[in-house]
C-alpha cells in the first residue's frame, strides 16, 4: 500500500533533480503524476520509467512562468486522472551570482517570474481543483538561502524564494479551514544541475559541502522523501510551515 494511492499529483521542474526525483517517489508511492518543465525529452523519459514500474504519468511540457501552462496542468490531472491532491510547485533557477549592484532589473525580474510567480500562477491554477476535491497539499521548493543564512550574489534568487515563504504562509491561512495544506521545503545543497553549476569546482564543491553540518550536499531523493511526507497524510497537521531539509546548513558554524 503506498502512502498516496488513490492521489493525483502535479509536480512542475520534474525534467531533473529534485523535480524529477519526487515525481518517480510520488509514483512509486502509488500516485497519478503531471509532469512538467521546458524540455521535453527528460519528461518523455520519465513518464516512460513510471509507466515501466507500473505507475502513472503525463508529461506537459512549457515554461512555468506562462498562466496558460499552470492550467493546462490542473486540466490533465482531472481530465486524465480524476481530479488533483498535492502539486509540488518546484519549477526554479538561481541564475548567476552578481553583485547586488550589477544586476539588472531584467534579471531580477526574470528571477522572480520564474521562481515566484511561477508558484502563484501555480497554486492559483490548482487551488480550485483542490477545493472540489475538499483536501489538498500544496508544496512550494524555498531554499535556506534568504531565509537562515545570506549568500553574496543571490539578491534576486533570496528574495524570490524568500518570498514563497509569504505566499506559503497567507494560502496555508486562507484555505486550511477547506481542508487545502500549503508548506514550504527549504534544501540544503543538493547534488542537481543546479547545485552542480555552484560547486563546479574542488574548491567550490569543498567550500560547499563545508557549509553543512553534514558535511556533503543532499541527494535529491533525499529531499524528495521530505516533500513526500509534506505532500503524504502523515504531515496532516502541518500547514504554514518553512521545513528546512538543509544538512544543518542553519546551525553550523564551523
Ligand atoms: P535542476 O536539476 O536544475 O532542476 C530545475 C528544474 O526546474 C528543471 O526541471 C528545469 O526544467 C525547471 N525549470 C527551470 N526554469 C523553468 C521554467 N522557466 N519553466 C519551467 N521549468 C523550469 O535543479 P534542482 O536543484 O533540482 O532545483 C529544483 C528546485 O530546488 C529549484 O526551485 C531550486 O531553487 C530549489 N533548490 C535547489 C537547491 C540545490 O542546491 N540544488 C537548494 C535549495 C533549493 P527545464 O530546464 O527543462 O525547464
Amino acid at each position: 500500500m503506498g502512502r498516496l494511492n488513490d492521489k493525483v499529483a502535479i509536480v512542475t521542474g520534474a525534467s531533473s533533480g529534485i523535480g524529477r526525483a519526487t515525481a518517480r517517489l510520488f509514483a512509486d508511492e502509488g500516485a497519478k503524476v503531471v509532469v512538467s518543465a521546458r524540455r521535453r525529452d527528460p519528461l518523455d523519459t520519465l513518464v516512460e520509467e513510471i509507466r515501466n514500474s507500473g505507475g502513472e504519468a503525463a508529461a506537459i511540457s512549457g515554461d512555468a512562468k506562462d498562466s496558460d501552462l499552470a492550467q493546462a496542468l490542473v486540466d490533465a490531472a482531472v481530465n486524465r486522472f480524476g481530479g488533483l491532491d498535492i502539486a509540488f510547485n518546484n519549477a526554479g533557477t538561481m541564475g548567476e551570482a552578481v553583485p547586488t549592484p550589477d544586476l539588472t532589473v531584467e534579471a531580477w525580474h526574470d528571477m522572480l517570474d520564474t521562481n515566484l510567480t511561477s508558484a502563484f500562477l501555480g497554486a492559483r491554477a490548482q487551488i480550485p481543483a483542490m477545493l472540489q476535491r475538499g483536501a489538498g497539499s500544496i508544496i512550494f521548493n524555498s531554499t535556506f538561502v534568504g531565509y537562515s543564512a545570506g549568500m553574496p550574489g543571490m539578491a534576486a534568487y533570496a528574495a524570490s524564494k524568500a518570498g514563497l515563504i509569504g505566499l506559503t504562509q497567507v494560502l496555508a491561512s486562507e484555505f486550511g479551514a477547506q481542508g487545502i495544506r500549503v508548506n514550504a521545503i527549504l534544501p540544503g545543497g543538493t547534488d542537481t544541475p543546479m547545485g552542480r553549476a555552484y560547486a563546479n569546482t574542488p574548491e567550490t564543491l569543498a567550500f560547499a559541502e563545508g557549509l553543512h553540518a553534514l558535511k556533503r550536499l543532499a541527494r535529491p531523493e533525499e529531499i524528495a522523501r521530505s516533500v513526500l511526507h509534506l505532500a503524504s497524510d502523515d504531515a496532516s497537521f502541518m500547514t504554514g510551515a518553512a521545513v528546512l531539509v538543509d544538512g544543518g546548513v542553519s546551525i553550523n558554524r564551523v
